[in-house]
């Protein structure tokens, strides 16, 4: 099927992109259109102005700036963030997750921006940013604001961003300890997955502070505060003990959707297992033993 008629814009600057959207929200942006057009496509969704925000200059680069946090610009292709040396050397776990995530087409065209705009439950990247506490800034005609990613997906394809508001950069620490993902999938897209990230004394060989989150299983990544919890403060060593004592407590707190990609028991132990295996990567890479 073919989408109904619209019109496209092309903007070279943040000011005419967010203009296009228009007073009531008609126009919506377009980035990779790997979600989008397939959605207009189908006549799920429709709009009468696309606004192409490939054109616009600075949205597409990454960094490690002066604060060292790394910053990635929302127009980033998963490819761009696969292959990024910053991204290879402080995040290697993002770098191969966007080197995993669909296919070599999808990678190639669709970015990080729309991947989080969209709010699909079942993607990689919402969960892995939550972990690293990032901040997304979004830029709108009511002026700049920044959110964590633990609160941007708000439920199902659904955001707490206004339609006029453009996500412009993608903003987290660079980790001072190891950063782990893990995912399992049926299909395309994710099943179920699990993100950590632990910043480390590294002189003590203790945890500071640890970051859970899993993600695909309900509408949107949620923390594992029991794990998170338990693992503060606590010498590398003795993580595998103090985890499995909380585990089962841990996730049932969850909440899952019972789906295609599996029952809510199911779904819970795969990411009890998913969990187990980021420990051990997080000891084996980085944590010490
Ligand atoms: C076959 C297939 C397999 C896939 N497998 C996976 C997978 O394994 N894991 C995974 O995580 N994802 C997967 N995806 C999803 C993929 O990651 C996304 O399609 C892609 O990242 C979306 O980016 P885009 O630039 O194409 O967004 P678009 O389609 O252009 O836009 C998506 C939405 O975000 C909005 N938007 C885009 N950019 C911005 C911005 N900067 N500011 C504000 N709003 C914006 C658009 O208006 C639209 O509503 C898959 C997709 C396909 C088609």
């Amino acid at each position: 099927m073919l989408p109904s008629p619209f019109e496209f814009d092309r903007p070279s600057t943040i000011e005419d992109a967010i203009r296009g959207v228009g007073e009531s929200g008609d126009g919506m942006f377009y980035s990779g259109g790997t979600e989008l057009l397939l959605a207009m496509k189908m006549r799920v969704i429709h709009t009468d102005r696309l606004i192409d925000i490939k054109g616009i200059f600075g949205l597409n680069r990454i960094c490690l700036n002066e604060a060292n946090d790394i910053e990635i610009g929302a127009r980033c292709t998963h490819a761009k963030i696969a292959s990024d040396p910053v991204i290879r050397e402080h995040v290697p776990a993002l770098s191969s997750l966007c080197a995993n995530v669909a296919n070599i087409r999808v990678r190639s065209v669709g970015t990080i921006g729309g991947n989080l705009c969209f709010g699909e439950p079942h993607a990689d990247p919402p969960t892995l940013l939550a972990a690293l506490n990032a901040r997304l800034v979004l830029i709108g005609r009511d002026g700049t604001r920044v959110v964590p990613a633990d609160d941007f997906i708000r439920s199902e394809l659904e955001t707490i961003r206004e339609p006029d508001e453009l996500l412009t950069l993608i903003v987290f620490p660079c980790p001072n300890g190891p950063v782990t993902y893990r995912r399992f999938k049926h299909g395309e897209r994710p099943s179920v997955n699990v993100a950590m990230a632990w910043s480390i004394d590294a002189g003590k060989a203790t945890i500071k502070g640890a970051r859970v989150r899993v993600g695909a299983l309900g509408s949107r990544p949620q923390p594992l505060k029991v794990v998170e919890d338990a693992l503060r403060g606590l010498p590398v060593r003795e993580v595998r003990s103090a985890i499995e004592a909380v585990l089962t407590t841990a996730l049932d707190e969850l909440e899952v959707n019972e789906d295609r990609h599996g029952g809510a028991d199911y779904k819970r132990h795969l990411a009890g297992v998913l969990l187990l295996r980021n420990v051990e990567e997080a000891i084996s890479v980085g944590g010490g033993a």
